[in-house]
């Protein structure tokens, strides 16, 4: 049934007039449309390590639902842990359609979307809150009961779920390329990571991690003016901590004692006003509480896997007066203050983007970041996919003029 709606209007767009109109289609429902394939290409997971390109029908949207054609998707540490684990405890259990960050053009719309055009240039974000239950109400959108999320970036197409088009799918502005568009959901939970950690101007910020994660909490803190001491692994990771606003840098492999070093870095050797913790692992969680000072606040935001115990310094937390927070996912306010911080040009997204990749390589680029990540030390920061080289070709007539321009 899928398949034949978006097979009839494929020959529709194509033989019809200009690939947009309108059709009754059953039920006298009315779809708006641009020519589009009947079937597309898309990375499906299908177990641990088990990654594979599939022609897949292109999804048909139902009332208040929007087709994106994708024009940039990002790597992600999330979905790299998912891929490692073969599944995800929010997702659904394999085949998991995969990826979660990305931008594009809008290619058809469902009935009853009215805030959106064919051709605009959106991104989607990867949830949504439902606005009504107790959390919601309580100001922790991102802890939402029924907290829906969409998945299937790595896709020449994906379908956005209603709440989402209403919620969070903000139109990019032309001047903003698309893979930078795409950095708003990761630059979202941070941004509403540094608001929960109080921090403020003049504040010394200890970042713990320089994963893409840690680089964005560095710099995210850095426009914010905080000033960052940056505590990385790898050796590439000092220049890259710098580049995004840590200013001073400490690698954990040239000091005897990291503590001792990072709090010396301090000012009055207090220790740091805050600490985040960008790693996920139980021996940073803990140096994040002994790299503190008294009366300061700890932002646990590596999720190290569940199960996972800790053991802190209960002397130092009660004597120190220490304030203990986490911060999981993100908020549409927040998703507003990333999309601004990209699209204004004061966050760094070309310098975030080190890697481009076609859909095709999307398996054996997971692959290579598995290894990657164990082995061979790279400066490798966010990669972005570009799917549609197999259609292109098909619906090129359809191609809307500034699809390339802003790349
Ligand atoms: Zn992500
Ligand atoms: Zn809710």
């Amino acid at each position: 049934m899928q398949h034949e709606l978006a097979e009839r209007r494929h020959f529709a767009g194509i033989e019809g007039e200009t690939g947009r109109g309108h059709a009754s289609v059953s039920a006298g429902e009315k779809i708006e449309w641009m020519a589009y394939p009947s079937l597309m290409l898309a990375a499906v997971l299908h177990g641990k390590e088990d990654l594979r390109i599939e022609q897949v029908p292109v999804p048909v949207p139902a009332f208040g639902e929007v087709l994106v054609r994708v024009a940039a998707a990002l790597t992600c540490g999330t979905d790299l842990k998912v891929y490692r684990r073969g599944y995800h405890a929010m997702m659904l259990q394999p085949p998991i359609p995969f990826g979660h960050e990305l931008a594009g053009t809008v290619a058809a719309l469902g009935a009853g979307v009215s805030n959106f055009e064919i051709g605009d240039r959106v991104v989607a974000l990867n949830s949504a809150p439902c606005d009504a239950c107790f959390f919601c109400t309580h100001g922790q959108q991102n802890l939402c009961e029924d907290l829906q999320f969409n998945n299937g970036a790595y896709a020449d197409y994906i379908l956005i779920p209603e709440r989402i088009v209403a919620k969070n799918t903000l139109r990019i502005p032309d001047h903003v390329a698309f893979e930078h568009a795409a950095l708003t959901e990761p630059l979202a939970c941070v941004v509403r990571g540094l608001e929960e950690t109080a921090a403020q101007p003049g504040d010394t910020m200890i970042v713990l991690g320089a994963g893409p994660i840690g680089l964005m909490f560095m710099h995210v803190a850095q426009l914010a003016g905080i000033d960052v001491i940056a505590v990385v692994k790898r050796e590439d990771q000092v220049a890259s901590a710098r580049l995004f606003g840590a200013k001073q840098v400490v690698r954990v492999g040239d000091v005897r004692d990291i503590v001792a070093t990072a709090r010396a870095m301090t000012p009055g050797g207090r220790g740091a006003d805050s600490v985040i913790e960008a790693v996920a692992t139980p021996l940073t969680w803990g140096w994040a509480v002994d790299m503190v000072r008294k009366g300061g606040t700890v932002n646990f935001f590596g999720g190290p896997p569940s199960g996972t115990r800790v053991t802190l310094d209960t002397n130092r937390l009660h004597y120190g007066d220490i304030t203990l927070k986490a911060s999981f996912h993100h908020t549409p306010a927040a998703c507003r203050t990333a999309f601004e911080l990209v699209t204004s040009g004061r966050f760094k997204a070309a310098a975030t983007i080190t890697g481009r990749a076609k859909l095709s390589e999307v398996p054996a680029l997971f692959q290579n970041m598995l290894t990657r990540s164990r082995h061979l030390p790279k400066l490798e920061i966010k990669t972005a996919v570009f799917p549609g080289e197999s259609i292109d070709s098909e619906i090129a007539d359809e191609e809307p003029a500034f699809a390339g321009a802003a790349r």
